[in-house]
């Protein structure tokens, strides 16, 4: 069961072929076996999910079924569900229990999706390797020497190791997509203000986005149906008419203008992903794409950019973590300040406590317009770019990530190399456009992710144009040894 993807499995519950509780039993089951290797679950719902199963047969029984009633999937755990700890890879949520379900959480269950568990991220979402969870890394499935990428890693190796059929993500400079790519699977950041941020623990608020994680546009594409849509809840959640994402996925690429961005195929890439790059810009060619230059000449500052705007974000954020309210608290105070300082030095890590740092100053009086107002100057020109780019061409690719996974502790020391990781995805979370990682090969039997970018509101294109790739490829179809 657990090789079908999404939409097949949907199939199967439809035709009466397995039931929900058989299905999300066999998930529980190979989660208790093969998660160990991995540690990509933080924490296991298994007797709620059991129950949701039980619903989602007796709803279908009574013809009451959704697309998805059944299909179990797996939610980040920086996205709050209640009754269940939400740790956000975090030590000073460590203790939280969640006393609401988020947007993205609510309409699952309303769909009838059993929640397996919640899956293992970097702490508060805060880098590109998941070694910062106060739960310890997760470990990449095709080699568990390897990091699975971040923010988003748990969520990634589930769906690579076959322990969930899907799992939602959120993308802040590239959390989604990353991670999608260097596990092989699929992944989609929508545009900003598609989903709802309401109930899912905020990083920098101007750049976070929730998204699908699965095996195939196709499967991301269900399960943007059940999370995009407007909520009132959230002030900068978009106001437009439902769409079905599904709506494109067989509508030919021939003619399709695609844009290679000058500025990712220079230098910075490694070898193997440029071979993958120009393999499938080949594959694309064959279905009759036609392939652009486009010039992106501000893209070079949009890690520096996103490196003053996301902390300056964090650190007022996170300002709510204070030991007083909820989360850890220091033992013994002895006032309240020591109870703020003891609280927060004790709860955080130390690349949470970086970015707070980081972000502070940038804020400060006398460093605002030096720094903060001079990010969010550069970000305006990089959303020209696109703007202008768009102008010329339908869709944009290049690669998601410059290398494939690489080992763990191989960056931990070197802040700003980790954070070189994200090169290709950050310039799109400032521009606040959708974009998606697909696997599209491997390199020295690690897999690789092509990204495609969109014009705003242009995820149902991006979808098609990558389930046209995955109909003709088996990139996307390929499991890690051990998790066949
Ligand atoms: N790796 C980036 C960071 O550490 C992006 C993280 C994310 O998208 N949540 O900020």
């Amino acid at each position: 069961m657990h090789e079908k993807s999404i939409a097949e499995l949907a199939t199967a519950l439809k035709d009466g072929e397995v039931s929900s509780v058989e299905l999300t039993a066999h998930y529980l089951r190979r989660i208790e076996t093969l998660d160990d290797a991995i540690n990509a679950y933080v924490t296991v719902t298994g007797e709620q999910a059991m129950e949701a199963a039980k619903a989602a047969d007796e709803a279908r029984a009574q013809g009451n079924a959704g697309p998805l009633t059944g299909v179990p999937i797996a939610h980040k755990d920086i996205f709050c569900t209640e009754g269940t700890r939400t740790s956000c890879g975090s030590k000073m949520l460590d203790n939280f229990i969640a006393p609401y379900d988020a947007t993205v959480v609510a309409r699952f269950k309303a769909a009838g999706c059993p929640i397996l568990g919640k899956t293992n991220m970097d702490e508060f979402a805060m880098g590109s390797s998941n070694e910062t969870s106060y739960y310890g890394p997760v470990k990449n499935p095709w080699d568990t020497e390897r990091v699975p990428g971040g923010s988003s890693g748990g969520s990634a190796a589930v769906v690579a190791g076959r322990l969930a059929p899907g799992a939602t993500g959120t993308d802040t400079g590239g959390s989604i997509r990353q991670p999608a790519a260097l596990n092989g699977v699929t992944g989609i950041k929508p545009t900003y203000g598609r989903v709802s941020r309401w109930g899912m623990i905020a990083f920098a608020s101007s750049l976070d986005q929730g998204g699908p994680m699965a095996r195939t546009a196709e499967d991301c594409a269900l399960m943007l149906n059940v999370m995009a849509g407007f909520d009132q809840r959230d002030s900068t959640s978009i106001q437009r008419p439902d769409e079905d994402f599904t709506k494109r996925l067989n509508t030919p690429v021939k003619g399709l203008r695609i844009g290679l961005p000058k500025q990712f195929f220079g230098e910075g890439m490694d070898a193997g992903v440029a071979r993958v790059v120009d393999e499938a810009i080949a594959h694309y060619k064959g279905l009759g794409a036609e392939f652009v230059e486009v010039d992106l000449p501000h893209s070079d500052l949009s890690v520096a950019a996103y490196y003053v705007v996301a902390p300056a974000e964090c650190s007022s954020n996170l300002a709510r973590f204070d030991g007083v309210r909820y989360g850890y608290r220091c033992e013994d105070p002895k006032d309240l300040l020591d109870l703020y300082m003891r609280s927060r030095g004790e709860g955080f890590g130390p690349e949470v406590k970086r970015r707070i740092m980081v972000g502070t100053y940038a804020l400060s009086a006398g460093y605002f317009d030096a720094y903060y107002l001079k990010a969010q100057k550069i970000r305006r020109l990089i959303a020209e770019d696109f703007a202008t780019a768009f102008k010329d061409v339908d869709v944009i690719l290049g690669p998601t990530a410059p290398s494939t996974a690489f080992r763990l502790g191989e960056k931990t020391d070197d802040p700003v190399t980790m954070y070189l990781s994200d090169t290709y995805t950050i310039a799109v979370n400032l521009a606040g456009l959708p974009a998606m990682s697909l696997p599209a090969g491997f390199s020295d039997g690690l897999p690789v992710g092509l990204q495609l970018i969109g014009n705003y509101f242009e995820e149902a294109r991006l979808l098609g144009v990558a389930h046209q790739y995955q109909l003709g490829t088996e990139w996307c179809r390929m499991a890690p040894g051990g998790f066949e």
